[in-house]
């Protein structure tokens, strides 16, 4: 970060905590209740003067008697408050059984609120389990876009088959969304994002590589709140991902970028911890949660926002999605490429933080279900980058935490952990790897198997990472497959018997239109840990 990006904020302005948020949340139940009885309440609302349903609808964080609706009232994306005026709005929300929200089940008004940028988040509850429902926001004459969503299926309940889309890393500037257009046309029953779902970079006029005018206002990197929503806004404005999002419910959890690249816990990526950076760390968990579907009863407050979570899918898959960030211990020695330094060899490293740690091994072990997924952002499997004496890591992986990464592993040896499957986002490439017991003895029993989904636009076309990390492959045997230069997603696709992955390649990000193809599949058999090229 570079002083001209110097907060305009002060850091008192992050302390937005649990007290002042529950005041706000509690006053707001109320405000609901009074909107629903008093009707022309509501009509006495403002007109904003234009459709205030810009950046679309999504949920997310499915259960089996609920989800949670989003969207936010920007009438003006490119202004830091979304043109909306300083008060409370009320805004109508339905959700049906049919497309044409003729078959209501629910309804009722929330009030956005100018604290939270006029986000709405909607916990539903009282649904029926694994079925599709649609929902659809007003504000006076404006209605939103119809949403499609779907509840998870009853705990326990047989559940025959899911498929899923898996992704990460959607640097706006660095292309178009041609892979959310192709993901918009799958059948899927949700989708994961595992991070770098913003960039906190500065965009330039043109757009970077979208080649669009962009305003003044976004050429400094994000540092202040109105800054990071600023970003998310853009982001958000692009109409393939507001479609994937209107289509699906999703999973959200955050990597680096969302804050600031490579940063860990309290500490940015260059120098100390400080003032400076708590704050801006809270205002970009604050935008964050602003335009992300998730669950409110989990809120300690922006300093501190809880996001590992855990979802299953009837009797047949459970995902434990993980916060690889905001714990662990800053990177051992610095965050590049050397070889491992004696420091993160101490006991005390942490990539989970404790309590996470606890949480994943406790839910792992009494999981009753067939697959277990854990959803995480960076790289689990070891990659030795010079294929020998001495071996050399890249230290903001899982690699800079080697025995953190040993207790997870030894714990789903232990616990008899059915079917761990790993995901993961972050590398901008594909990796397809046998978790091993031991990954410097081939011979060791692979434990898990991983995924490592490529981004869906960052680093654009173009022949980009295969040079590079492509000839230290060969050295780490347990990686099965590796391709560095293509964007797209993950599809993901399993029963009782089998576990398939399709890695969806678009030929660009150049353009919104370009058409997608599997680039290769693998499975994982029941009861197999590793995955085999089908
Ligand atoms: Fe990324
Ligand atoms: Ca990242």
């Amino acid at each position: 970060m570079s002083r001209e990006d110097e907060l305009r904020e002060k850091p008192s302005a992050a302390r937005f905590d649990r007290r002042r948020f529950l005041q706000l949340v509690g006053g707001l139940a109320g405000a609901a209740a009074f909107s629903q009885l008093r009707p022309d309440l509501a009509g006495a609302a403002p007109s904003l003067g234009e459709y205030p349903f810009n950046l679309g609808v999504a949920s997310g964080d499915p259960l089996p008697n609920g989800v949670v609706l989003w969207t936010r009232l920007a009438p003006r994306i490119f202004e830091p408050d979304g043109g909306m005026p300083g008060t409370r709005i009320p805004v109508g929300w339905r959700i049906a059984k049919d497309e044409d929200m003729r078959q209501v089940v629910r309804r009722g008004s929330v009030v956005a609120l100018p604290e939270l940028a006029h986000s709405v988040h909607v916990d539903i509850h009282g649904l029926q389990p694994g079925r599709e429902y649609f929902y659809q926001f007003d504000y006076r004459d404006e209605t939103s876009p119809v949403g499609r969503t779907r509840t998870a299926p009853q705990p326990g309940a047989t559940v025959d088959s899911l498929a899923f889309a898996f992704a990460s890393c959607q640097d706006w500037s660095h292309g178009y969304y041609s892979a959310y257009r192709r993901m918009a046309e799958e059948e899927l029953d949700f989708v994961v994002h595992l991070g770098d779902y913003l960039y906190e970079y500065g965009i330039d006029a043109n757009g970077g590589f979208r080649n669009v005018p962009v305003p003044d206002q976004f050429r400094p990197n994000c540092t202040t709140l109105g800054r990071y929503r600023l970003q998310h806004s853009l982001f958000k404005s692009d109409p393939d991902l507001q479609r994937a999002h209107g289509l699906f419910p999703w999973m959200i959890v955050w990597d680096d970028h969302e804050v600031e690249n490579d940063y860990a816990g309290l500490t940015p990526a260059f120098g100390e911890q400080n003032p400076e950076f708590t704050a801006r760390r809270a205002f970009a968990y604050q935008a964050f949660y602003e335009h992300i579907p998730l669950r409110v009863s989990a809120f300690p407050g922006f300093d501190d926002l809880r996001i590992y979570r855990r979802f299953t899918w009837g009797d047949l898959a459970e995902l434990s999605l993980l916060d690889t960030r905001q714990y662990r211990s800053n990177q051992a020695c610095g965050d590049g490429e050397f070889p491992r330094c004696e420091e993160s060899l101490d006991p005390s490293v942490t990539m989970l933080g404790e309590k996470q740690e606890r949480w994943l091994m406790q839910g792992l072990g009494s999981s009753s279900s067939r697959w277990n997924v854990i959803a995480q952002q960076v790289l689990m499997a070891q990659l030795d980058h010079n294929r020998g004496d001495p071996r050399i890591y890249w230290h903001d992986a899982w690699d800079g935490y080697p025995l953190a990464r040993q207790r997870l592993v030894d714990g789903l040896l232990r616990r008899r952990v059915r079917n761990p499957v790993v995901i993961t986002g972050d590398w901008h490439s594909t990796f397809v790897s046998d978790i091993k017991q031991d990954f410097s003895d081939p011979g060791s029993a692979t434990v898990a198997t991983e995924f490592a989904g490529t981004s869906i636009s960052s680093n654009g076309d173009g022949v980009v990472y295969g040079p590079y990390y492509g000839p230290m492959i060969p050295a780490n045997p347990h990686i099965k497959f590796f391709d560095g230069d293509r964007r797209g997603y993950v599809r993901c696709r399993l029963d009782a018997e089998s576990w398939r992955t399709d890695l969806r390649m678009v030929s660009t990000v150049s353009r919104a239109d370009a058409p997608v193809e599997t680039f290769a599949s693998f499975v994982v058999e029941d009861g197999r840990p590793g995955a085999i090229r089908a």
